[in-house]
């Protein structure tokens, strides 16, 4: 880590650590797992000491013996870098309750919170502990401002419009009725789920290029075609994991494509997305947050500013 962050080694900022990594990787300094084929560096915690792993890091000594059979006290342990959080969500006020386009038109009845919102105070990155704040700050926030709505809007502003039991069940049916009781296709699902993790692990990893991401697009795009296709073994209306599977992969493979799209069109540098042929974050052109809107003819982005208060964007320098 001395020739990427020399002042804060791998404490540095996870994008950081990733991409040195991968870096160490591409230029024939890795190891490979046998198993996988997958390239992966060594982190080294011995010189911490026995004493102080079990003070500070108890859980990270437990996970490592019990999954690998590693005690870090000893053995340096194999990493390489995974998503482990997702950046963005679902499009909501400060309060958490979600808007439906760029003119903050709120949706009624419906707030996110955690991991799936954007209350657009992270940004691009995913630094330590986004979802502590997101647990502490905006449970409680959005928390409250839902029980509050709900226990003192009236009536008539719960009513969906008519029977909610009604639509619940016809949207449950619809769903089974397109995936369970259609008659049997020809798609593997589990065949389209591994060629959509092998792109995206390829193509809109730690780093990312037009030609790559423009890969990836007509892969996805193909995989989403083929997916009306597929096929559900199991026809059981209990504990199905098949059907759980299926309806995962569906949207799985629309966030792939969105996420595609999205990369594809930011022609910059910035936080944990980084193009190799647009290395540098761009301010001028690209300081504002992507909306994704479903629409029938495919997606369509469009964008909001970022809003700035007391501390303004600067170069991050370690
Ligand atoms: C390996 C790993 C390590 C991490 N380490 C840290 C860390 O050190 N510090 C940190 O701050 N963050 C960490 N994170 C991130 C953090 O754990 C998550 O961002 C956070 O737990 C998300 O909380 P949440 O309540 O928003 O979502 P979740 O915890 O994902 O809760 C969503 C819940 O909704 C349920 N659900 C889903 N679909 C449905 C449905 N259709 N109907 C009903 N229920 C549904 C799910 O079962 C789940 O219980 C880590 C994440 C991972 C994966």
């Amino acid at each position: 880590m001395k020739n990427y962050a020399p002042s804060r080694m791998e404490l540095a900022p996870r994008d950081i650590v990733s991409r040195s990594i991968v870096t160490e990787c591409l230029q024939g300094r890795g190891f490979v797992d046998e198993e996988s084929g997958l390239c992966y560096v060594l982190l080294d915690l011995r010189h911490l000491g026995e004493e102080k792993i079990n003070k500070r890091l108890p859980m990270i000594r437990e996970i490592v013996i019990k999954t690998l059979g590693i005690d870090p006290v000893d053995e340096p342990i194999p990493v390489r870098p995974a998503m482990h959080y997702m950046m963005g969500g679902v499009h909501v006020d400060l309060y958490g309750q979600v808007m439906l386009d760029e003119d903050k038109t709120k949706v009624p009845n419906l707030w996110a919170a955690g991991e799936a919102a954007n209350v657009s105070v992270h940004g691009a990155n995913r630094l330590g502990s986004n979802s502590l704040s997101e647990c502490l700050v905006w449970g409680r926030l959005t928390g409250a401002a839902a029980a509050r709505y709900a226990m003192s809007a009236p009536d008539s502003m719960l009513d969906y419009g008519g029977d909610i039991a009604t639509k619940v069940a016809n949207e449950e049916s619809r769903i089974f009725n397109k995936l369970l009781h259609k008659e049997v296709g020809a798609e593997n699902p589990y065949a389209i789920r591994e060629e959509m993790n092998r792109t995206m692990d390829t193509y809109v990893y730690v780093f990312r290029d037009k030609s790559g991401l423009e890969e990836a697009y007509s892969t996805i795009k193909r995989l989403r075609e083929r997916f009306p296709n597929v096929r559900i073994e199991d026809k059981g209306r209990y504990y199905n994991t098949n059907l759980r599977d299926v309806l995962e992969l569906d949207f799985l493979l629309e966030q792939a494509e969105l996420i595609i799209v999205g990369a594809l069109t930011r022609t910059e540098s910035r936080g944990a997305h980084y193009r190799l042929d647009y290395p540098k974050r761009d301010d001028a052109n690209w300081l504002k947050h992507t909306l994704y809107f479903y629409t029938t003819d495919g997606p369509r982005l469009s964008y909001v500013p970022v809003r700035i208060t007391r501390w303004k964007p600067e170069e991050r320098k370690y």
